[in-house]
């Protein structure tokens, strides 16, 4: 397809190191994307010019980052077609996203009450989970299971309902296997039984268009860094009509209205929400991130990435018959995670960043699921759109070469 990769690449000036005298081959970009120099120029700019606190000064530094920081907000809004702004709740990332849905929501909570998730979760989306448990009642996870490719089996899910279920919470896709989960019928049926969904959207948000009105979730999360943007910034996206009556999460500045040593009020939404400073300069970063993939295009993004993931699996599978590749969902994103023969996949990322190739190792924060593959880890490489055939190419070689040091 049409796609100007090299010009994209030289708005990620990271990707011009070398290792090892070798250059980079960035591959783990479910963990983290790189930064285009977009969005960098734009941090370094504001700190310099713009530096001031949020929706507290009547002084001119403080109204441009407020206007900064609430134009991020109708812009999250337009990106993933919430209804409103004061659904957009600025978070440290995916992970306090759900620690705030699980803390709020759980507080209604009863004791012998179920959360429906799956067998692919983050642990972020399963601890949360289970802090409800440790005030003495008892909150059971129900596990969707998954086939031998990974795809969750829908007809489970819809046997796990009964009147104990208080939430289901699933993630878009999994930073293991690459699935991806068919959200918008989880949502169905679980609103079928009158229960809320959270979606876990942190390995989603950067490779497709993800619009939350269609997909009619309650809940969606994602983190900033995942999708070309800074560290330490995420969003909460939550329906109106939950965010209002749900509890705040945390206490402090921003979340009040009126606050007296008797009887403290709220702020509207989203501020219930927002205790304390937000990260204004990460969240407007944010911004630059999200209009740099759309001046690029997610539908673009999306078919480039499928054309380079079927292009790496091609190669994998034809080229290694030792080589073992865990998630063979039909619909897919552009994460191979792999065994080579029976070797240690720690041994297997070491000799390739030897070779420059930057790649995953390990349980990827995802040990039920691995448990369930009889795996203790994999080696996972992951795409994102500034990488390149050559650059499987180059992963492929580096393969050949340890294939043999280690089998
Ligand atoms: N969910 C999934 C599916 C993820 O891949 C990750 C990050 N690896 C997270 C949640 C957690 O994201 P963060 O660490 O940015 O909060």
């Amino acid at each position: 397809m049409n796609f100007d990769v090299e010009r994209y690449r030289n708005d990620f000036p990271g990707l011009n190191r070398s290792i090892y005298g070798r250059p980079l081959t960035y591959l783990d970009n479910t963990a983290t994307s790189q930064t285009p120099k977009c969005v960098v120029d734009a941090i370094e700019a504001m700190y310099y010019n713009s530096k001031a606190n949020v929706h507290r000064g009547v002084h001119t530094l403080s109204q441009e980052m407020t206007m900064l920081q609430e134009a991020a907000r109708e812009r999250v809004r337009r990106f993933i077609n919430a209804y409103s702004t004061e659904e957009i709740i600025f978070t440290r990332g995916t992970t306090e996203s759900i620690n705030l849905v699980a803390a709020s929501m759980g507080r209604g909570f009863r004791d012998g009450d179920e959360v429906i998730v799956s067998v692919m979760e983050h642990h972020s989306n399963i601890v949360p989970w289970q802090l409800l448990s440790l005030n003495g009642r008892n909150i059971t996870l129900r596990v969707i299971p998954m086939d031998e490719r990974g795809v969750l089996d829908m007809d489970a899910y819809r046997t796990m309902f009964n009147e104990h279920t208080a939430m289901v919470s699933v993630t878009h896709v999994s930073n293991v296997l690459g699935t991806i989960n068919p959200v918008k019928e989880i949502a169905a049926e679980a609103h079928r039984h009158g229960v809320p969904v959270l979606i876990d959207g942190a390995q989603a948000v950067s490779h497709r268009r993800v619009d939350v009105s269609d997909i009619d979730c309650d809940f969606y999360a994602f983190s900033a860094h995942k999708m070309y943007g800074p560290t330490g910034v995420g969003v909460l996206y939550g329906k109106k009509s939950m965010l209002e009556k749900m509890p705040p999460y945390q206490g402090g500045g921003e979340m009040i209205a009126h606050v007296s040593f008797d009887r403290t009020t709220y702020a509207d939404l989203p501020f219930k929400f927002e205790a304390g400073t937000p990260d204004f300069i990460g969240i407007a970063a944010m911004h630059k991130a999200i209009d740099y993939m759309e001046s690029i295009g997610m539908e673009r993004i999306e078919r480039y990435e499928k054309e380079i993931l079927d292009y790496a699996t091609g190669r994998m599978e034809s080229e290694f018959p030792s080589l073992r590749i865990y998630g063979k969902a039909p619909e897919k994103d552009a994460i191979v995670s792999f065994m080579l023969g029976d070797a240690h996949p720690y041994d297997v990322g070491l000799l390739l960043d030897k070779q420059g190739i930057a790649v995953r190792t390990g349980h990827h924060c995802a040990q039920p699921l691995l448990e369930s593959l009889g795996l203790e880890g994999v080696v996972r490489a992951s795409f994102a759109l500034y990488n390149t055939h050559e650059e499987v190419d180059r992963f492929i070689a580096a393969l050949h070469r340890i294939e043999p040091m280690l089998l």
